[in-house]
C-alpha cells in the first residue's frame, strides 16, 4: 500500500489524541508517591541547595555553562553565543498536553519556555523563541511564582524547555519556590548540548532529564546546528551522566513520571538524524528499558527551506525503518504514541 505524507501526518496526530486517555503504561518502574519527594526538597532540607545556587550563579561571571564556553561576564551585561542576559527571558508558562504520556497526565505538564538557545539549529521548531529571543526578562522571584502557579492549577510537573543557558536562574527560582511549597517533579528538557561538569551541579536537584539526541554524525551537527561538531560526543556523555544521576524513568502508582531519564529523538528526512546509530548506542550503553521517544513530527521550519535535503517532512517508510531499528537493537520502552503510529502503518503495510 502507498502512503501519502499528508495521510501520515494526519494519522500521527490521531494516534496521539487516541492515547490521551489511554491506560497508563505498565512498563515503568514504580515509586510510591508517599515514598517520593522532589530532589530539590531533599537537598534544601539537608541545607545543600544554597551552596549549589551560589556555585551556579558564580559561573555567570565567566560563562562556561555550555560547551560553547564563551567566557563572557553575563552579570556585567556581556552576551555570548546564546545572546542570553543574566536574568531568564521567558516566553510562556502554561500546561502542555502534547508531551509524553507519563509527563502530560490529565492536567498537563507545567511547561516554561525559555527564550534563546545555545545550539540554534537551522530546522528549529521553536525558532521565534530560541533564535529571536522573544519573551520577557524575569527575576528569580517571578520565575518561582510561575512554577507555583503551574502547581496550583494542577500541572503534574515543572518542565523547563531549553534550560541550559539559564541553569543558575532555574536553581535560584526553584529554591524560592521550594520554600513556598513547590512539591512536584522538576524536568530538565534539553537539546542535550550540555557539559558533564555543569550537570554535576544539578545532581540531586533535577528529578527528570529529558534530553534530545539529535544527530549521530558531527559533520551534520556542524552543518545544521551552528558549528556544533562535537554535539554527538557531548550529548552522549551528557546522557550517560544524566542516567547516572536519575536512572531509568520511574512513575508513581498513577503512572505520572517522578524520576529518571527520557530520551527524545526526532526522525529527520534522508537519515540525517542517524537513527540507527542512535538506537544502537542506547542499546549498548544504557539499560534496554530506557524510555526512548522516536518522534515522527519533523516539519520544515525556520531555515530548513534553504536545505533541499531537509525541505520536506519524513515519509512513512522513514518513520517505520526508525522504529524497526529500535526493535532490532532490543529497546523495550518506546513511547506509546510512536508505537501506536507504527501499529497503524504495520497493519496497512501488511494489508
Ligand atoms: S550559555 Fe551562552 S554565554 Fe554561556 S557558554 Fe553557553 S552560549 Fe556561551
Amino acid at each position: 500500500m502507498k502512503f501519502t505524507r499528508r495521510q501520515f501526518l494526519r494519522d500521527s496526530i490521531l494516534a496521539g489524541s487516541c492515547l490521551f486517555f489511554a491506560p497508563l503504561p505498565s512498563f515503568a518502574e514504580i515509586i510510591k508517591r508517599k515514598d517520593w519527594q522532589p530532589g530539590y526538597t531533599k537537598l534544601e532540607k539537608e541545607g545543600k541547595l544554597t551552596q549549589r545556587v551560589k556555585q551556579a550563579r558564580a559561573i555567570f561571571e565567566r560563562c562556561e555553562l555550555c560547551p560553547r564556553k564563551c567566557g563572557v561576564n553575563r552579570l556585567k551585561g556581556e552576551k555570548g553565543f546564546c545572546q542570553a542576559p543574566a536574568r531568564a527571558v521567558i516566553y510562556s508558562a502554561h500546561p502542555h498536553f502534547g508531551e509524553e504520556e507519563p509527563i502530560t497526565g490529565q492536567n498537563g505538564s507545567g511547561t516554561i519556555f525559555i527564550s534563546h538557545c545555545n545550539l540554534r539549529c537551522i530546522f528549529c521548531q521553536n525558532w521565534p523563541i530560541a533564535h529571536e529571543g522573544r519573551g520577557r526578562e524575569v527575576s528569580d522571584e517571578e520565575f518561582a511564582g510561575m512554577m507555583l502557579d503551574l502547581q496550583r492549577i494542577g500541572c503534574h510537573n515543572i518542565n523547563i524547555v531549553t534550560p541550559t543557558h539559564v541553569m543558575p536562574n532555574i536553581l535560584g527560582a526553584i529554591q524560592i519556590a521550594c520554600r513556598k511549597g513547590l512539591n512536584i517533579p522538576l524536568f530538565y528538557n534539553t537539546s542535550g548540548y550540555e557539559r558533564v561538569e555543569i550537570l554535576k551541579i544539578l545532581d540531586g536537584i533535577v528529578d527528570i532529564y529529558k534530553p534530545d539526541m539529535k544527530y549521530s554524525e558531527g559533520s551534520l551537527s556542524e552543518k545544521y546546528s551552528s558549528g556544533a561538531r562535537d554535539y554527538p560526543e557531548v550529548a552522549r556523555k551528557a546522557i550517560l551522566e544524566m542516567h547516572r544521576q536519575v536512572g531509568v524513568l520511574k512513575s508513581d502508582e498513577n503512572g505520572f513520571a517522578v524520576r529518571g531519564l527520557l530520551i527524545r529523538h526526532l526522525v529527520m528526512p534522508n537519515r540525517i538524524a542517524g537513527t540507527e546509530q542512535f538506537v544502537k548506542w542506547v542499546s549498548e550503553n544504557l539499560p534496554k528499558n530506557t524510555y526512548v521517544n522516536i518522534m515522527a513530527q519533523y516539519r520544515v521550519e525556520y531555515k530548513a527551506y534553504e536545505y533541499p535535503e531537509l525541505a520536506r517532512g519524513i515519509t512513512v517508510e522513514e518513520f517505520l525503518e526508525a522504529m524497526d531499528w529500535a526493535k532490532k537493537y532490543g529497546l523495550i520502552n518506546l513511547d506509546s504514541k510512536s508505537l501506536a503510529i507504527k501499529k497503524i502503518y504495520d497493519r496497512r503495510r501488511s494489508g
